[in-house]
């Protein structure tokens, strides 16, 4: 097996892959990205759609566009872009092994950024009763079908959830002529960001359902409908309110899931609240040198947050390279790691550990795990306020919230950090 050596690695040439590689190669010489598919900009290259790019670029782009500008810079770089590589696996001691097309590789990295973006949910995960019949997608493969194959998937549609996905494809199928039923949502609000709940399924007249969900699929060699019903404050389906909704086509827009298998494979440790990588201030996994961005950490909403957090991983993962910030084995030993800790309405924290020396403001991301109408900010180490947002509002669990904390303003006595959302009602 031929053995290739890198300063970075990359693994994923999606925007998080493309923008870990252009930053690190600012300060490292030899930077490779490791691509499965024929071709590099990852899930963008199906999301013809506009709505990309509105903070990177202050224009609007589509997914596609967006994609290509990350690709015309690499290709101005001597950045190694190896396509049809699939990465099978990664030892801890950063060797990576990889089908190429010139058959099995190894690379040799002094950091590796993992950035594998991430899948989604299917029937299986949700166990929804019922015959198996063909028919049944998830969204993001039903997009693919649309808008890079070809291909119709049905002429009737159900969508179950109203995550951002399912409500573009509400809309793309609708302009492809095909009838979209509704889109039902088992939550008792919508999970998909405003702006396209308005612009995805009010402008097209398709019903949203709330606090329902599928109960059966019904149908033998393809699905001919679907059972629907209310649920419950816990979410449980309520005996005598099932409806049956005739279509040819489910499609699921149920979640997604970081891409970890490799991850696990490195032996790095996983945040069971995200399903990917715990990671530092660093975006610094628990293995020393390998760093986490974009999908593969957790699940972003919008693409221009995906670039700018692989930008720091870039950067971090060259610093590491450098040993410029690295701070030594017996160093973080004796600063042990300040924990980072979601409460109340927070339902997790990247990262989850903070070495305050590592980086002079540490970047804080969450979500809520339900909508708060009048809420503030508030991140706290025991006594002491860190931060205080100045006026309430809304929170919902679709839009990734971000606050700042100076890494100064942590004493070196302090053990853990907690950050909430303080409802402004009580
Ligand atoms: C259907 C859909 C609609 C969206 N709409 C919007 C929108 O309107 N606006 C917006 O801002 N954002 C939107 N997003 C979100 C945005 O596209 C993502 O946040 C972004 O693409 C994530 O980037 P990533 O690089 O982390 O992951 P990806 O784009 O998924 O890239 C990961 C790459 O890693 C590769 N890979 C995985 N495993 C391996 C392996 N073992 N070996 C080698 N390569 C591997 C994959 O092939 C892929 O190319 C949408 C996402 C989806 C799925």
């Amino acid at each position: 097996m031929k053995t290739l050596k890198y300063d970075v690695v990359v693994i994923g040439g999606g925007p998080a892959g493309l923008a870990a590689a252009l930053k690190a190669r600012e300060t490292v010489e030899k930077v490779a990205v490791l691509e499965r598919n024929d071709e590099l900009g990852g899930i963008l290259n199906q999301c013809i759609h506009s709505g990309f790019g509105l903070h990177v670029f202050k224009e609007e782009l589509t997914g596609p566009e967006y994609a290509q500008r990350f690709v015309d810079k690499t290709a101005e770089t001597d950045i190694a872009c190896y396509l049809n590589t699939m990465v099978i696996d990664i030892t801890k001691d950063k060797q990576i092994v990889a089908m190429t097309e010139e058959g099995m590789q190894i690379f040799e990295a002094g950091a590796i950024v993992l950035a594998m973006g991430c899948r989604e949910r299917t029937r299986g995960q949700i166990k929804i009763p019922g015959t198996r019949p063909a028919g049944i997608f998830t969204a993001g493969l039903a997009q693919r079908y649309v808008n890079l194959e070809n291909f119709r998937p049905g002429s009737r549609v159900v969508i179950l959830g109203s995550g951002d996905i399912g409500l573009i494809m509400a809309r793309r199928l609708t302009l492809e002529g095909i009838k979209v039923m509704g889109v039902y949502e088992l939550m008792p609000y919508a999970n998909g960001l405003y702006r396209n709940i308005k612009n995805c399924l009010d402008d097209f007249g398709i019903p949203l359902h709330l606090s329902t969900t599928v109960t059966k699929i019904i149908g033998s060699q393809r699905i001919q409908a679907v059972e629907v019903s209310a649920v419950d404050d816990n979410l449980q389906p309520i005996p005598g309110t099932e409806e049956i909704v005739p279509c040819d086509t489910l499609l699921l827009s149920i979640g997604l899931i970081p891409e970890n298998e490799l991850s696990k494979k490195a032996g790095v440790e996983l945040n069971p609240a995200t399903n990917g990588p715990k990671v530092d201030n660093s975006l610094e996994t628990s293995v020393e040198g390998i760093f986490a961005c974009g999908n593969v950490l957790h699940v972003h909403d919008l693409v221009d947050q995906v670039t700018q957090e692989a930008q720091d991983a870039g950067q971090f993962a060259a610093a590491y390279v450098n040993n410029k910030k690295k701070v030594s084995a017996e160093q973080e030993e004796k600063d042990k790691a300040i924990s980072v800790v979601p409460e109340g309405l927070v339902r997790y924290t990247v990262p989850s550990e903070i070495y305050p020396e590592k980086t002079p403001v540490v970047k804080i991301k969450f979500r809520v795990g339900r909508p708060e109408n009048s809420g503030k900010i508030l991140v706290t180490a025991g006594d002491q306020v860190l931060f205080e947002s100045k006026k309430a509002r809304k929170f919902v669990p679709s839009i990734m919230e971000s606050v700042n904390i100076k890494a100064d303003m942590l004493k070196s006595s302090c053990q853990e950090i907690k950050v909430t959302v303080k409802s402004e009602v009580d």
